[in-house]
């Protein structure tokens, strides 16, 4: 990497897999870069500009089991309807739609009961859902919006590029979903992840999956590094009952907020294909959105941009509708390292905050950011990138 003005950079043995005690050894640096370097700007209104939709209300809420999961649990009172039924109240509570997939292992049954009970929403909805399984045995690949005849009689192919129901997929239609690559067990490289669409960079939001979701993450950094492209998205995957009163609202997160403009499945696809995905972790965490600007023209997430030389960045973090955090920090990635350009942001419930820096580009690359809590130091939000001259 070049240098450019009072930046701070980091060995790429820091970068990633990124942890508690990595996060301690940048702080010291982040201080002198966020002092001198980074003006970050809370609270101001901030301009639409071409995502057309912001501040982006519309929820992709992925990789949801119901009772008809067959796997090591089952979730007896997770009804495909009883399902649909929290989801419609709490995206009500924050005046969003949303489109959902319940990926039951090698079956769509769920689906099927809610076209029976009428459940299944239409344009106009709040909540719609699509047809969804996750199919496979030593990787598990989520298939949305495919209709399978007879999904438990398919042969759980090891090499899934081949296999014809995953062939079917390559339609504008549906979208193929590589869940968690990195759990244990279910080891899935990078360099096999051939034609899918995303990539579940973060599943379930139990703090013990932690690790396993930052070697997610550190696959998808290598193989956008390489010069391919997947949309990172999160995906429930909720296998339990969880304790407390508010367990039916966990079970819908890592939420994915997508600029789709509306919730119909043909809108949400085109967003999730055209990387315009930011993912959120929990119900306490803020919304991040990423754009570069250079001569005039924004690039928003997910944009292909043909630049060269200094280019603006600008991370938004929308607080607006958190129930609950911690200050923040911003880890900024690009192909070859992590950088902090604005190290603190506070809790400020009302806001808008923009982290403005430049980034010098030259050739392929990318930027992308991700959001961690000061206090506990973990993730809590990640925007896909800005992609250069891919
Ligand atoms: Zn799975
Ligand atoms: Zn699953």
């Amino acid at each position: 990497m070049s240098e450019y003005s009072g930046g701070a950079q980091f060995p790429d043995t820091l970068v990633h897999p990124m942890n508690a005690s990595n996060i301690k050894k940048l702080i010291p640096i982040a201080f002198c870069a966020a002092a001198f370097c980074f003006p970050v700007v809370y609270g101001q209104e901030y301009s639409v500009g071409s995502y057309g939709d912001f501040p982006a209300n519309v929820y992709f809420l992925n990789h949801i089991h119901s009772d008809h999961n067959n796997d090591f649990g089952t979730l007896p009172s997770f009804s495909p309807t009883h399902l649909k039924n929290d989801i419609d109240y709490y995206l009500s509570t924050l005046n969003a739609k949303g489109l959902f997939v319940t990926t039951d292992h090698n079956n769509d049954y769920a689906f099927d009961d809610l076209l029976k009970n009428g459940s299944v929403g239409k344009a106009g909805d709040r909540i719609i859902a699509v047809r969804s399984a996750e199919w496979g045995d030593r990787t598990h690949l989520s298939l949305i919006g495919l209709k399978v005849p007879h999904w438990n009689m398919l042969d759980r192919h090891s090499d899934y590029s081949k296999a014809p129901q995953v062939q079917a997929a390559e339609g504008a239609a549906e979208i193929r979903i590589i869940n968690h690559p990195a759990a244990p067990g279910y080891k899935w490289p990078w360099q096999t992840w051939e034609n899918a669409e995303a990539v579940e960079v973060w599943s379930d939001n139990f703090e013990f999956a932690s690790h396993t979701n930052s070697k997610a993450i550190g696959l998808w950094q290598e193989a956008l590094a390489s010069g391919r492209r997947y949309t990172a998205v999160g995906g429930a995957d909720f296998h339990m009952n969880a304790p407390g009163k508010d367990k039916w609202k966990i079970m819908l997160f890592p939420a994915n907020i997508v600029f789709a403009g509306d919730n119909t499945p043909e809108k949400v696809f085109e967003a999730i294909r055209g990387g315009r995905v930011s993912l959120r972790l929990r119900p306490a965490s803020p919304k991040v959105f990423i754009r570069a600007i250079q001569s005039g023209t924004v690039y928003e997430m997910g944009a292909n941009a043909p630049v060269s030389g200094m280019v603006n960045l600008e991370v938004i973090l929308d607080q607006r509708d958190c129930e609950r955090e911690d200050d923040y920090f911003i880890l900024i990635y690009t192909s070859a390292s992590a950088r902090i350009p604005a190290l603190k942001i506070p809790v400020r419930h009302s806001a808008l905050s923009t982290a403005a820096f430049m980034l010098p580009v030259q050739g392929r690359d990318f930027v992308r950011a991700e959001v961690w809590r000061m206090h506990s130091e973990r993730i809590t939000a990640l925007s896909n990138p800005v992609y250069f001259n891919y």
